[in-house]
């Protein structure tokens, strides 16, 4: 990614702002119950990692976010699973930020979880629900997201929903010339380039 210099502090309004679908839910699920379990940690963690939130930050914005939670047991049960993320222990492995691929068609989430995509994981009726509580769709936006997902093209879908919250032309994509969203960390340094170009 870009080298922004993203502190801890910063990060719940960047994934308000810049984030897709997937990660706003995770960011807001995080703000909401002080919490995430396991394969949202994963997904949330990495993504914010290759956003460029470097170890020391990222371990601040964690205990901050389990704002409920002794400083013992993040750091006896979170501390470590945080650093393997940065390849600062166990294997050492500097694991890389999951793909829309990835995230699709691996570690299906069951009904209390939070973490894969928002338009194959979710029901019609929550996905709709939450396209217009979070981004306010009108009703025409929300049927062409919802018939994209119906005919299995999720990354169609969070493509669109990409132009319709930046006011990108129909069929411009990420990029201007058609890109598709394929992995979290492109469409969020895409919409970044927007704001700031
Ligand atoms: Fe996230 Fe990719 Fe799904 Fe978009 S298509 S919500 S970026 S997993």
């Amino acid at each position: 990614g870009e080298a922004i210099q993203i502190r801890a502090e910063m990060v719940n309004a960047l994934i308000k702002k810049h984030a897709p679908m997937c990660m706003r839910q995770l960011g807001q699920t995080l703000e909401e119950r002080k919490h995430l379990k396991y394969q949202g940690r994963m997904q949330f963690g990495l993504f914010l990692k290759e956003m460029g939130v470097t170890i020391e930050q990222a371990l601040v914005f964690w205990r901050r976010s389990f704002a409920n939670m002794t400083d013992d047991k993040f750091t006896k049960e979170y501390k470590y699973n945080i650093r393997h993320n940065y390849g600062l222990e166990g294997k050492r492995v500097d694991y890389p930020a999951r793909s829309c691929a990835r995230i699709i068609t691996q570690d299906t989430p069951g009904p209390q979880d939070n973490h894969g995509c928002p338009f194959r994981h979710y029901s019609p009726q929550n996905l709709s629900a939450s396209l217009s509580s979070t981004y306010q769709l009108n009703s025409q936006q929300s049927s062409e997201i919802l018939a994209s997902v119906k005919a299995g093209h999720y990354h169609v879908a969070c493509t669109r929903l990409f132009e319709i919250t930046h006011k990108v032309q129909k069929g411009k994509g990420l990029d201007g010339n058609g890109e598709s969203v394929s992995h979290p960390n492109r469409y969020f340094e895409k919409s970044w380039k927007i704001e700031h170009e």
